[in-house]
């Protein structure tokens, strides 16, 4: 009887401490998260209420990929949205490219970057028109480690303000459209031939792009990084983790790559997992969704819940699950909860600052 009884004890609390290893999807609206790469650009944002419902608060990036008055309005509206909800918001400022060529475009926008900082941006964008289409007035295209961005990226060093930085492009992008990997790069890059790289060989190719990045952060070993998309390595989870153990203070975001994820996890599952547990203070989530003039906020929830839906079931569960950016069927990864809570939480706060 006794015996029976013990069993008994000791089967609970085997299942009740399995219960608290692992999350479930019914934790999801419990469990309070961050997308670390969200963008407004919306001077009447209702995304940080509609992320609330969700217990998600967010950081949006505000990033030079229009024309220079938009990083402007922009940056206005973040501004704004961060006074309106101190704790539940944080922002990015960019700087845009215009006058490059004048000679004290580096001490404006230095200026500029510090007025930003001071009004409450936590980090400074670059993007991938650094490498890929800006040009000086040479025609010559302009790299992330030109010299002209060193006094930038020392100050942002000893601010202790992170660079975070979307540069060069999935690796799909340099091949044909019926050789990319995922759905969603077969779509963007067909609607986005400017981008394709693969019709622009005249371009840096995808090998010149992460060499110049390296570059620029072996001339900043100090300096903080976050490498947006996977830090466009997204196609081999053993490429970003040695580029994580290459530069110690860099760490990545996952999103819009999800679909790559997938496709290696259902090639090798425990190999991303693997990843994800090895480098579990360095991986943060976010999505890159986007709140524009024309979306209205039943659309924007309705992807907030299916994107957010998703995710969360994929790195809490081992559901067998399809995507439609891959052809086949794969089981989540089922991270432990601790692994979960730096994902979605405690590394945005530690790299990015802010939130509290
Ligand atoms: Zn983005």
């Amino acid at each position: 009887m006794k015996l029976t009884l013990l069993l008994f004890l000791s089967i609970s609390l085997v299942t009740i401490s399995c219960q608290q290893e692992y999350y479930s999807l019914e934790d999801y609206p419990d469990v309070s998260k961050i997308d670390a790469h969200f963008h407004i650009y919306n001077g009447e944002s209702s995304a940080v209420e509609l992320a609330a419902k969700d217990n998600f608060r967010l950081l949006v990036i505000n990033t030079f990929s229009a024309e220079c008055d938009r990083v402007y309005s922009a940056n206005e509206v973040l501004n704004k949205e961060k006074r309106l909800h101190l704790d539940n918001f944080e922002y990015t400022t960019t700087f845009c490219l215009d006058n490059w060529d004048d000679e004290n475009w580096t001490n404006k926008t230095i200026s500029w970057i510090d007025s930003c900082l001071e009004e409450g941006a936590v980090s400074v964008k670059v993007w991938k028109n650094i490498g890929m289409e800006f040009r000086d007035k040479n025609g010559k295209i302009v790299m992330i480690d030109h010299p002209k961005f060193d006094s930038i990226f020392s100050h942002l060093t000893e601010l202790k303000i992170p660079l975070v930085a979307h540069l060069g492009e999935p690796r799909d992008c340099w091949l044909p459209i019926d050789e990319m990997v995922t759905s969603n790069n077969r779509g963007y890059f067909t609607s986005h031939p400017e981008y394709h790289m693969y019709l622009h060989p005249e371009l840096p190719s995808y090998e010149e792009q992460m060499m110049a990045r390296e570059r620029m952060m072996r001339k900043n070993p100090e300096l903080t990084f976050i490498g947006c998309h996977l830090a466009s390595l997204e196609w081999s989870v053993d490429e970003i983790a040695r580029f994580l153990d290459d530069f110690p203070n860099a760490a990545v975001d996952m999103s819009a790559r999800m679909g790559n994820l997938f496709y290696q996890t259902l090639q090798d599952r425990e190999r991303v997992r693997n990843f994800f547990i090895s480098y579990q203070d360095r991986i943060l989530y976010g999505t890159d969704m986007a709140e524009r003039e024309s979306t209205s906020p039943e659309d924007l929830y309705a992807r907030m819940q299916r994107d957010w839906s998703r995710d969360w079931e994929y790195l809490v569960s081992d559901n067998p699950m399809t995507s439609r950016f891959i052809e086949g069927e794969f089981n989540g990864l089922k991270l432990p909860r601790q692994v979960i809570d730096k994902i979605y939480r405690h590394n945005t706060i530690k790299w990015y600052g802010g939130f509290d």
